[in-house]
């Protein structure tokens, strides 16, 4: 292949306990999967078709780094949220690997684009707007009594059951494998629970489930 110029490096996240990676192809999320989430957005809590957006791969962010603060918000958000990483069909039935999520949201200029009908990308798709914790193989723990914790600064600001999603881990995938092309190397961030809210220059946010390596990221 003779490029014009030369390409971008491949995206991707270490696994934990091992020296393999990740090879990331798209990432998918998952809007209003938490019941209370839904409430403190002021949304109908009733249950309806999921709703999805995505972000590059280019957006995505190691744990342990420190983020520029974007450009153009003066409200930006933290949600944390379980991260599904999809693998090919034979590895664990095709759930790879679990990871903990930010899905970082410049809210001023959703609720703009809201207000408008208008699209979410500029919302959401921004540089450096999806930390992601490394990847722990499915095989390797067990989510079914897990917790999501989100820490501004040591303390707890978003705190919730995983087993309170909305659309269920398979339930997402069955939904993306019919209405998109869902491929091995994709990510899922699966929705965020209650407590959202922002961040300024010097927070530092870290995320967790039990069983899962920590997402730890500092916005400078
Ligand atoms: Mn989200």
């Amino acid at each position: 292949m003779d490029f014009a110029f030369p390409p971008s490096d491949p995206i991707s996240l270490p696994i934990a306990g091992t020296d393999k990676r990740f090879p990331v192809r798209r990432i998918y999320c998952v809007g209003k999967n938490y019941a209370d989430h839904v409430a403190e957005m002021g949304g109908d809590i009733e249950r309806s078709e999921p709703v999805f957006f995505t972000k590059a791969p280019e957006t995505l962010v190691h744990s342990g780094a420190d983020i520029p603060f974007p450009p153009h918000t003066d409200n930006l958000h933290y949600e944390v949220e379980l991260v599904v990483a999809i693998g090919p069909p034979e590895i664990n039935g095709g759930i790879f690997a679990y990871g903990v999520g930010i899905d970082m949201t410049r809210r001023d200029i959703q609720a703009k684009a809201k207000a408008k009908g208008g699209p979410w990308a500029r919302a959401k798709n921004f540089h450096l707007s999806a930390p992601c914790s490394a990847l722990t193989m499915a095989d390797k723990v067990d989510l079914s009594s897990a917790h999501i914790v989100l820490r501004k600064n040591g303390d707890i600001v978003q705190h919730s059951a995983l087993n309170k999603l909305i659309w269920s881990v398979d339930e997402i995938i069955a939904y993306l494998t019919k209405d998109m092309d869902l491929q091995a190397g994709d990510l899922i961030y699966t929705g965020t629970p209650a407590g959202v809210g922002p961040v300024t220059i010097g927070d530092e946010l870290s995320g967790g489930i039990e069983g899962l390596e920590r997402i730890t990221v500092r916005f400078v």
